[in-house]
């Protein structure tokens, strides 16, 4: 049970005691107001969620199952690599991760620095993801809405001040492709751990997340044990998937 199951919980509890000491006096009047105030109380701890929107790139890989059971209470996005759901397990959990709600975002074929690639080879990076999500979509009946995510955060030019002709024509064929990218505002920072970050410091940092922030977390061991399972019982956060 979670801190926000716990809390409605003892909210309908205190609300039967209520009701059952005012019906034994009689009073139904002050039976209606007891029960209005525990709804608003209600509504207030409901209000009080921060909707958070969880990314989760470079899988499918060997941490997707134990995310996913520990992802009962809440929506993420993953943003995969194409030539990892090739194998039917990949594809398989990646189905079964759209099949529980979940969304899933193109994060190219093999995962290269977008600012080093020809035209020609990023557009082939994206589509062969593309057909990939395309059919696990269909499969589930489902639209794909076309969300993209450069690996390394690497869009054409990376650290680019000024206008960037590839980066501009790389961000036109995303767009002909029918794709937004998606960066995010927080980093997780679970891919620092053992590069000087513990496990204490990057739970540490997730106390700064604010409502509508797009967290970057990866697929891995981090991220599986701690990350998600802080996050969806902390009873503080809407766990929601990124839409177009
Ligand atoms: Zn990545």
């Amino acid at each position: 049970m979670n801190r926000r199951d716990l809390l409605s919980g003892l909210i309908s509890g205190v609300g039967v005691s209520l009701l059952y000491s005012e019906l034994s006096f009689g009073d139904e009047q002050d039976r209606k107001d007891s029960e209005g105030q525990n709804k608003q109380k209600d509504q207030t701890e409901q209000k009080e969620l921060k909707t958070i929107y969880l990314t989760i790139d470079d899988g499918p890989g060997k941490h997707l199952e134990s995310i996913l059971q520990n992802l009962k209470n809440g929506k993420a996005t993953f943003f995969l690599v194409g030539r990892a759901m090739e194998n039917l397990e990949g594809y398989s959990l990646v189905r079964k991760a759209l099949e529980a709600g979940h969304q899933l975002g193109n994060h190219s074929y093999s995962h290269p620095f977008f600012s080093r690639l020809s035209l020609d080879k990023a557009k082939s990076e994206i589509e062969k993801t593309d057909l990939l999500l395309e059919k696990v979509y269909r499969e589930a009946g489902k639209i794909n809405p076309k969300l993209f995510r450069f690996p390394f955060g690497d869009n054409g030019c990376m650290g680019c001040k000024r206008k960037n002709e590839h980066k501009r024509e790389i961000n036109s064929l995303l767009e002909n492709l029918g794709y937004s990218a998606y960066s995010w505002n927080l980093d997780g920072e679970d891919w620092k751990y053992g590069r000087g970050k513990t496990v204490e410091s990057i739970l540490g940092k997730l106390m700064m997340i604010k409502s509508g922030d797009i967290i970057l977390t990866h697929e891995n061991v981090i991220t599986a044990r701690y990350i998600v399972p802080y996050l969806v019982s902390s009873g503080k956060y809407d766990l929601k998937v990124l839409e177009k």
